[in-house]
């Protein structure tokens, strides 16, 4: 596993659709708010439905992973909750943590398969 940008955009690509209303990626309205080596916090906000989810998209050993929630939070809201470390990406990372076994949160989320269609 590489860590090019494009392995990222390709992580951020999978996860850019709308779990509510089932909007596509192009839809979505996506930000990437903090990126370092291994993992991208991104916020995606749906234009049909205007939800918004916060998802961390990581490389590990394993490959790829992703992970999020909805949120109520403006990408500018996360970034200002950030700097005063009410939201940090360790809070995250332990969601995370407890998703791990789960990988396909968002797809039981949607309660339909995501990855068979290619
Ligand atoms: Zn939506």
């Amino acid at each position: 596993m590489q860590n090019s940008p494009s392995f990222f955009d390709e992580g951020i690509k999978l996860i850019s659709f709308c779990p509510l209303c089932q909007a596509k990626q192009e839809k979505m309205a996506v930000n990437i708010l903090e990126k370092n080596e291994t993992a991208r916090l991104v916020h995606l906000e749906c234009q049909s439905c205007n939800t918004a989810i916060l998802a961390l998209v990581m490389v590990s050993a394993a490959g790829l992973n992703s992970l999020g929630m909805i949120t109520d939070l403006s990408a500018d809201e996360v970034l200002k909750f950030k700097d005063i470390e009410s939201l940090e990406a360790d809070d995250l990372l332990d969601f995370y943590q407890m998703q791990k076994k789960n990988k396909f949160w968002l797809s039981e989320l949607l309660n339909e398969p995501v990855g068979e269609r290619a």
